[in-house]
């Protein structure tokens, strides 16, 4: 993993230093509305709009392990809208597929959910995997996508599904991978599942 404390933050906007997002840029953040009642998902908060500045710090968590910057848009997020979460939720994340974790290194959704732990108090738990290598979705459709994703998940074998779900991925925007995750959690036996993301296209 990158160590970064040493290295000074600087806004990828602006330059300024201090934070990835400065106070000025931060403006520039539209926040976005929840998305309700989509497959098995309750309600999905996607904090922000997933364009401009936020699709960019986004790809840099992906592509340049920017870890601290996740830290960063959650606790700017979370001044503004604190998910409501019922008791006993377990928190949760899409997986990748094994071997494509390896190569990078990292899976962005653990670690976004890891950080959604630490804030709420709540449990992390590895409820699902990836047994498929799909394609990436960027160039596909919806329709494609919702295929693409079919039968690629399953629940772990160790595990028990808890009744209160937060499912956790990086950015929402046809919603396809996280409807299909959800749905397997329902299957398990999740009561009420609500997801978060950092970001969402509008
Ligand atoms: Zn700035």
């Amino acid at each position: 993993m990158v160590v970064d404390i040493m290295f000074p933050k600087n806004c990828i906007n602006c330059g300024k230093e201090g934070k990835y997002i400065c106070e000025k840029c931060e403006l520039f953040l539209s926040e976005a509305p929840s998305i309700f009642h989509q497959g098995s998902l309750e309600e999905v908060i996607g904090c922000w709009e997933y364009e401009g500045l936020a699709k960019r710090i986004i790809f840099k968590i992906k592509y340049d392990g920017v870890f601290d910057a996740i830290n960063e848009l959650i606790e700017t997020a979370f001044e503004k809208r604190e998910p409501y979460l019922p008791e006993n939720t377990i928190i949760t994340f899409v997986p990748m597929f094994r071997e494509k974790e390896r190569i990078r290194g990292f899976n962005q959704a653990k670690l976004i959910a890891k950080k959604l732990g630490k804030i709420t108090g709540r449990k992390v738990l590895p409820l699902l995997e990836k047994i498929k290598d799909t394609r990436s979705q960027t160039k596909l459709d919806k329709v494609e996508r919702l295929a693409n994703m079919k039968d690629s998940f399953r629940k772990k074998e160790e595990t028990v599904c808890p009744n209160n779900v937060l499912l956790v991925d990086d950015v929402w925007t046809s919603g396809a991978t996280m409807k299909e995750c959800a749905k397997i959690l329902k299957k398990s036996g999740a009561k009420r599942i609500f997801g978060f993301t950092l970001a969402r296209t509008v």
